[in-house]
């Protein structure tokens, strides 16, 4: 049987040209940076039959290094270099909760350039490791507001300059080649991978909804523009943790209050309105709050019920897929992104004693609480 034929017999096979499309889809990429993007989109099953919608995740955990923040550390860096600031033996210096400044590493190691990371000392030791691993210089710094100088966005800032020409801080949170990113990857491979809202691709279901969380807002701001430019009907809601200004920022039409509280997420969560969400807010619909322990839930429930290993952040974006699948559903399809996987999390997240000092343990089902192992 030829490997088509075998391709279609396990019942995979729609139609010819979709067959077609998957086998032409296998091809050789160039190093790490060629093998960045065009990740697939999956049908979460148990959350699509239960909501009676299409929940589908943006697999992003299968990039290269790991996140969706690949993508981004690529774009700063070409930019960078395109605009004559990075060349040869040069520096680049980020401030970053983790997954950017891996995927810097990552492309700084393919490209030959130093790369220097400043990052809140509350984030987890295995990024922190992995960072050294690829060769990184890396300064865990208090966790201090934006608007404090020692800020690790600031001490970022500072370094580059005092490094002088050839180095940059690519600033991911301002830097709207970040934005760039999604406006002309995710967004497109998104609507490609669903058929856009009219069906004239019939390979993938019709887009009615985008949700996501926001770090720097470069995912969101970036996908909801590319989105929206090729149709207005497709709803964008922020999704946003505890500690977060944002969802009250929406919901009061653009109040910016303190930021309270804390999250378990990481990389996500923010006290302002960067220069990459700026220009794209009023693209937002709405916004939905969920709870860390709706997020914790989820994320047990996706490992249990799909097999999926996967960060906080992205078991948030999934809660909030099934928040907006309740508001327009049934029979819609809802996208959001799956980050990261939760391997570089796991000695907190499957820590029965971490679980605890965050009063999240009665969030877990007695039935999932086998997996806390640590
Ligand atoms: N999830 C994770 C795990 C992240 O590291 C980040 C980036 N900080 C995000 C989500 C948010 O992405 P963005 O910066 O594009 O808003």
């Amino acid at each position: 049987m030829s490997l088509s034929v075998a391709y279609c017999a396990l019942g995979n096979c729609r139609r010819l040209t979709a067959r077609h499309r998957f086998f032409s889809t296998v091809k050789t990429v160039n190093g790490f940076i060629g093998a960045i993007g065009n990740t697939p989109l999956m049908r979460i099953e148990s959350l699509s039959r239960e909501t009676g919608c299409n929940i589908l995740g943006k697999a992003e955990f299968m990039n290269p290094g790991g996140s969706v923040k690949d993508r981004a550390a690529l774009y700063v860096v070409k930019d960078a270099e395109e605009r004559g600031l990075l060349g040869p033996g040069g520096t680049v210096v980020e401030g970053t909760a983790g997954n950017t400044g891996i995927g810097l590493a990552h492309v700084c190691r393919a490209k030959g350039y130093r790369c220097v990371i400043f990052m809140p000392n509350t984030q987890s030791q295995e990024k922190i490791d992995l960072l050294r691993m690829l060769g990184a210089e890396v300064f865990p710094v208090p966790a201090v507001p934006f608007d404090n100088p020692e800020n690790y966005n600031h001490q970022a800032a500072r370094l580059a300059e005092s490094l002088g020409s050839n180095a940059v801080w690519t600033n991911q949170f301002d830097n709207t080649a970040n934005r760039r990113a999604h406006i002309e990857t995710t967004g497109p491979e998104i609507w490609a991978q669903t058929g856009g809202t009219d069906q004239t691709d019939p390979t993938g279901p019709p887009l009615d909804a985008f949700t996501c969380a926001t770090g720097t807002g470069g995912t969101l701001a970036g996908t909801a523009r590319y989105l929206k430019e090729r149709d207005p009907r497709i709803r964008i809601v922020l999704a946003d943790p505890p500690g977060s200004v944002l969802h009250s920022y929406i919901q009061s039409g653009g109040q910016l209050t303190e930021r309270q509280g804390s999250s378990i997420t990481e990389g996500i969560g923010q006290g302002r309105v960067t220069d990459n969400l700026r220009p794209d807010i009023g693209l937002i619909d709405d916004s939905v709050y969920i709870p860390d322990e709706l997020t914790i839930s989820t994320l047990y429930r996706l490992l249990d019920e799909e097999g999926i290993y996967i960060g906080a952040s992205s078991a948030l974006n999934v809660a909030a897929a099934v928040e907006v699948a309740k508001q327009i559903g049934p029979n819609k399809t809802i996208v959001t992104m799956i980050c990261d996987g939760a391997y570089r999390y796991q000695s907190r997240l499957f820590s029965r004693k971490w679980l605890e000092s965050k009063n999240l343990l009665t969030a877990i089902p007695d039935h999932l609480q086998k997996y806390i192992v640590l």
